[in-house]
């Protein structure tokens, strides 16, 4: 890990820090090329605006480790209130939570509790609820989750990490559950005894976690891969191997042909490449992260590409 990338990470993490960074000007507007906005109101016209485009969504309330009850049924009842207005909007968009939001911190059952309102709501208006992983702490629990959640709803999908070194072990204890994956490199400070530490290692295993997920036995069981990467070159090999094995778009939230694949990306990062999949007929999935609660999420995005810093301290200077 680079020393920029392991001061960010850290950084993410600092109180002190993100209640200072959250009122300058110039951070709050380099955040906005990532965000389009801090209101669901404003996520849900850039959904409208990318289905417009060919590209379908997935929105993510932006807030973690909550410490307090109350914050993690405010929460469900916020998700709750999307999937209503993803409806009613007729969006194709999903939901995608992280447990921490839903009071992992605080005890299972209670996020559980929270999780199951939500897929339960998504069951019955036709959606889907993905959960986010976040970081190694919380791995079994999110696993755990994910398979109570799952065993009782087909409509809900689980983050696997292809830096970390466990992922192809838990990948194989997923597959029978016929699970819809969606698979990243991973966002967070992990140690080298527990991820990759080469990019070209997480690259590699990137590829072969997506590829067990494209084998026959995987598909046929009806596990889904949502490929969640801007890595162009990454995306040309999956693409490669997608034609060879014959498998179809995804249908996450068409359970009456599961199996198949989708593109993933984030809003605002790569929008050429996003544009170029739309345009060749890829199913585009781009993620739209909204709320206050921004400051740990974009130091990880900045984490993701040192020039990304760069961007940030010519905006001090910009008007
Ligand atoms: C839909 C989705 C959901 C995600 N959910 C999770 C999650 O639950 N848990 C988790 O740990 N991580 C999550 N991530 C983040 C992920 O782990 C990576 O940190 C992130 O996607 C960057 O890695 P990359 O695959 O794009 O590859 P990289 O090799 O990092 O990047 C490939 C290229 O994409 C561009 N790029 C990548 N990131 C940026 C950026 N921030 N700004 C500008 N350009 C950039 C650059 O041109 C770069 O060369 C998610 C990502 C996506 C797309």
């Amino acid at each position: 890990m680079s020393v920029l990338r392991a001061v960010l990470l850290a950084g993410s993490q600092n109180a002190w820090l993100r209640d200072r960074a959250m009122h300058y000007r110039f951070v709050r507007r380099s955040v906005s090329r990532f965000m389009p906005g801090e209101t669901l109101d404003a996520a849900l016209d850039a959904a409208r605006g990318l289905q417009q485009r060919g590209a379908s969504t997935v929105l993510t309330h932006l807030g973690e480790n909550i410490s307090e009850p109350a914050e993690a049924e405010a929460v469900t009842a916020h998700y709750l209130d999307v999937l209503d207005r993803i409806e009613a909007g007729h969006l194709d968009g999903q939901i995608s939570i992280k447990p921490t939001q839903l009071g992992l911190d605080l005890d299972v059952g209670t996020c559980f509790r929270h999780l199951m309102r939500l897929v339960d709501r998504a069951s019955a208006v036709g959606n889907f609820v993905w959960i986010d992983m976040e970081s190694t702490k919380y791995v079994d629990l999110t696993l755990e989750l994910f398979r109570r959640a799952r065993r009782a709803s087909p409509r809900v999908g689980v983050c696997l990490q292809a830096y970390l070194r466990r992922s192809a072990v838990d990948l194989e204890s997923l597959l029978p559950l016929g699970p819809a994956v969606r698979l990243v490199k991973g966002a967070y400070r992990e140690p080298p005894s527990l991820a990759f530490p080469d990019k070209k290692d997480v690259d590699e295993n990137f590829f072969e976690l997506a590829s067990r997920l494209l084998d026959d036995d995987a598909q046929r069981a009806g596990a889904t891969v949502a490929i969640g990467t801007h890595d162009g070159r990454l995306i040309d090999r999956l693409r490669r191997r997608i034609e060879a094995a014959g498998v179809d778009p995804s249908r996450a939230a068409d359970l009456r042909r599961p199996g198949g694949y989708e593109f993933e990306m984030l809003f605002g990062i790569q929008p050429r490449l996003q544009a170029r999949l739309v345009e060749q007929r890829q199913p585009l999935r781009v993620l739209i992260s909204y709320g206050e609660f921004w400051f740990p999420w974009y130091m990880r995005r900045l984490a993701e590409r040192p020039a990304n810093v760069w961007f940030v301290a010519r905006s001090m200077f910009a008007r």
